[in-house]
This record gives C-alpha cells, structure tokens and sequence, in this order.
C-alpha cells in the first residue's frame, strides 16, 4: 500500500532536533512520506547559541506551497510560521491541498528563547488556523496565550484553556504540560469537544530534549495519516516523544536533541490514560 503523505508547514533547525528535520525523521519513522514547505531559517551563534530566524521571501514560501499542493498532501502540520501573512498562507494551502487533517502546532518561542516571535501571531493562529485545525498541540505557555488565561498552572487550568481554545475552532486540543507544569510526572491534557483526558508517563532527564514539541505534533500528524483517531494519534504521538525524550543525548554544551528514532530502535512506553 503507498504511503501517507505528509507536509510540514515549518521553520529550518541545522542542529536538527526541532523544526522540519524532526518533522522528516519522525513521519519517516511513522510510516509516512514526509515532504516540506520551509518558512524560516533558525541558525544559531556558535558561541553563545542565540537563535536568529530568518523568514524565506514569501514568493518563495509561497512557490513551495503550491509545489507540495500539487502532490496533494493526505494530512498537514504546521510549526515556526513566523509572520501573519504566512500563518495565514498556511491556512489557506492546508483547505486548497484537500488535505483530510490538520495538525497546528503553536509555536510561539524557540526552546530556551523567551522572546515571543511575533506577538501578532497569536491572534493570526486564532483567525486562520485553529477553525481549521484537525488537533492543535499548544504547551502550557502557548494554551495559556492563545486561551488569553496567561499562566496555567494545573491540569484545572488545562482544561479551562483547553476548553476556551477547542471554542476558537480547534476540534480537539492537546495542551502539552510537559516539563513545565513541574510535577514528579509528565501530564498532558485531551479535550475533544466532549471529554477531558490526562495522558501521563514518567518524567524522563530534562536536559537533552530539544525538539520534543515538534517532534510530538509531527506524530501526531504522522499517526492520523495512517488512520488513527484523533485520541489515539495524541496517545501514541505521547508514547512516541516519551521515548525521544528518555534517550536524548548532548550534542554540544548548548543543547541535546530527543532521539526520534527510539521508539522503534531502543524501547516503547506506556502512557496511562484517564479521563477527567
Ligand atoms: P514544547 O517543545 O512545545 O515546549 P514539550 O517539551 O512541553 O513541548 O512537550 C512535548 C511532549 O513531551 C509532551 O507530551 C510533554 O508532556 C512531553 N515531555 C516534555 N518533557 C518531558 C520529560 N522530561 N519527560 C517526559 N515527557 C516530557
């Protein structure tokens, strides 16, 4: 049977634990044909790994889509955008590729940045991204943006936020609690319209874990080509990045990416699921 297409909307990443590299490794890894539309270059200083990102021409950005719309992608996702006018390029080539899903990830910072790209951006994801989206993967920093709610700091608040974002349009929500909700365990928090559901593994190593966010909505985008529900994309999407995370590796004194390929190469875990 030919494999599932899939596009990712997304920026560059050399160092290549995050952004579209992720994106490619893990649909491979999932069983998928992975193609991209770079929207953004990220190149680090050697020194002192400051991020700078650097948009692509939009003629450019543009030309890209229409390529990959022409092969007709089966699902789409999208990552680091970058300018409103592409946010809302991305929107409307995902509804012209006749695509069936759509995966927004919210990316609003670069992991261990703490400047927002664009602060206008958050609104352009609202207007032209979440109606359309299949599932989005906010983190807890960008549920707590696109929500409006700020700091979310329980899986109470998860929900609020879950609940106000699936309202802006997204057909369900996964907020992302990750390392951050600061716990002896890694919650995430489901929604799809109707239930709430915790997905929680162990807490694995949090230093070498770059490119796990990018890494899950990718697997997600991969698991939903291949049929799956949207739930059982986010569960074994969860499944699949908690076994990047617990094999990650230093690569320099700056940072160490997930290991995509662990899931099938080193070991599976389990992801317990309630609902609540
Ligand atoms: P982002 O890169 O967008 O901030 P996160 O790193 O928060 O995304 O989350 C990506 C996925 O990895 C989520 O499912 C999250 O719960 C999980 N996760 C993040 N850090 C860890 C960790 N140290 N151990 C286990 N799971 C984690």
């Amino acid at each position: 049977m030919a494999l599932k297409k899939v596009l990712t909307i997304a920026g560059s990443d050399t160092s290549a634990g995050a952004g579209m590299q992720a994106d490619l490794k893990t649909f491979q890894e999932l069983d998928t044909y992975g193609m991209v539309a770079l929207a953004a270059v990220v190149t680090m200083d050697p020194k002192t790994w400051s991020h700078d990102v650097t948009p692509l021409p939009f003629d450019l950005f543009n030309k890209q889509l229409e390529t990959a719309i022409s092969i007709g992608p089966d699902a789409v996702k999208t990552g680091m955008l970058g300018s409103e006018e592409i946010i809302k390029r991305a929107g409307e080539a995902f509804t012209e590729s006749g695509a069936k899903y759509f995966v927004v990830d919210p990316v609003m910072v670069c992991k261990g940045e703490d400047e927002v790209l664009n602060p206008g951006n958050t609104d352009a994801m609202i207007k032209y991204l979440l109606p359309k989206a299949t599932v989005t993967t906010p983190n807890l920093f960008e549920a707590g943006q696109l929500s409006g709610l700020g700091t979310l700091k329980s899986i109470d608040d998860m929900k609020k936020a879950a609940k106000i974002i699936h309202d802006q349009g997204a057909e369900n929500v996964i907020i992302k609690g990750g390392k951050a909700l600061d716990q002896d365990k890694s919650y995430d928090l489901y929604y799809d319209g109707d239930k709430y559901y915790q997905l929680t593994t162990d807490m694995f190593q949090q230093s070498y874990n770059h490119g796990a966010g990018c890494t899950f909505a990718a697997a997600t985008t991969a698991n939903l080509a291949n049929g799956q529900s949207p739930k059982d994309a986010v569960v074994n999407a969860k499944a699949f990045v908690a076994s990047a995370i617990k094999n990650g590796w230093k690569m320099n004194e700056f940072v160490g990416p997930v290991d995509h390929g662990a899931y099938n190469r080193i070991e599976k875990i389990d992801v317990d699921v309630k609902e609540v």
